[in-house]
């Protein structure tokens, strides 16, 4: 499939690249690192994507070249969505009519475009845009593999998720030799959190609940706006619930503009909360799921975690 999605590229000169709404390092890093392996490959590239840069990726190389919009309106002769398992992850309008080409490593992956390499087994989707770099014969930048890097480092959740093997530091070992500094990328990372961050984080760790091997937590639109926080701070803090002891099973709730409740599952391997979180309509990885549910915020909670209970390894 690699092969078919150079031969669709070789063709056209005009791409758009984007990803999914709310982006995490993965989408981004994908992004940011596929633009500029197509600009040394003579083409035009530029990113789109439907929700701005989070702040801690904000130091990544060309992240201020990111456009932010909610319609694709360019003469592009292809988009290619990384990370995503339909259009509508993009929350772009303006695809439809294009050619497409996804490049994805979701186990909920699905194929929707034109030409769709989808991966499970790679770590990242950077990881593929690496794997495209080296067949298209494109040399990896320091700032190519510091967004590849970063990408790789946040979704194997700092090489801690299931799926991290030996081709995972085979692949950071590569991209550190061409450039890429693992104490710099991390640093931006993890301690590069806003104040309000802290504070929401705060309040959800006060509505903490436990039962056997679960733990959930969630905040409120009131919380959000009390502490002054984004979208974008809600990232990560499922994994402050996961980090107990005993606590196989995490889930983290957010209520939504219109009610609804997006969820974030996070298991230690033994669920596979992907599946899980399909039967509500979303998907992701083994370890780490997303999904939106119907509010109010008890029924969510209550359908949420009868789900995760159903399971012997949250027994
Ligand atoms: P998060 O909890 O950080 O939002 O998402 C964790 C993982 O699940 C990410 O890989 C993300 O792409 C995936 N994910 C989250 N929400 C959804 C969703 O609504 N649909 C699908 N297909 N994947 C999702």
């Amino acid at each position: 499939m690699l092969k078919e999605v150079l031969k669709e590229i070789g063709q056209r000169q005009r791409f758009l690249l984007t990803s999914h709404a709310r982006p995490d390092g993965d989408a981004i890093g994908s992004a940011l690192a596929c633009s500029q392996i197509l600009r040394l490959m003579g083409k035009d590239a530029e990113v789109v994507l439907r929700d701005g840069v989070p702040r801690i990726y904000h130091p990544l190389p060309f992240a201020d070249t990111v456009i932010t919009a909610e319609r694709v309106n360019g003469k592009y002769e292809a988009a290619i969505i990384l990370e995503c398992d339909s259009i509508q992850r993009t929350r772009l309008d303006g695809l439809e009519d294009r050619f497409l080409i996804s490049i994805d490593h979701h186990v909920s992956g699905r194929p929707f475009a034109h030409v769709n390499w989808i991966d499970p087994k790679a770590v990242a989707t950077a990881e593929l845009v690496y794997k495209l770099a080296r067949e298209a014969g494109v040399k990896i930048s320091a700032e190519i593999a510091t967004c590849i890097y970063t990408a790789v480092l946040t979704d194997t959740g700092s090489f801690m998720f299931e799926g991290t093997n030996e081709l995972t530091f085979a692949l950071a070992r590569e991209l550190v030799l061409a450039g890429a500094d693992p104490a710099h990328c991390a640093r931006n990372v993890y301690f590069g959190h806003s104040t309000a961050k802290m504070r929401l984080l705060g309040a959800a760790l006060s509505n903490l609940h436990r039962e056997g091997s679960l733990a959930w937590i969630w905040v409120t639109r009131e919380q959000m706006e009390q502490v002054g926080a984004k979208e974008e701070d809600c990232e990560g803090l499922v994994n402050y619930a996961l980090s107990i002891h005993d606590v196989e099973v995490a889930a983290f709730f957010r209520e939504l503009p219109d009610g609804r409740f997006r969820v974030s599952l996070r298991s230690k391997g033994q669920l596979n909360v992907s599946a899980i979180a399909e039967q509500f309509g979303g998907g992701g990885h083994q370890c780490a799921s997303g999904c939106a549910v119907e509010g109010p915020l008890s029924i969510a909670v209550a359908r949420v975690v009868a789900q995760l209970r159903s399971h012997p390894s949250v027994q």
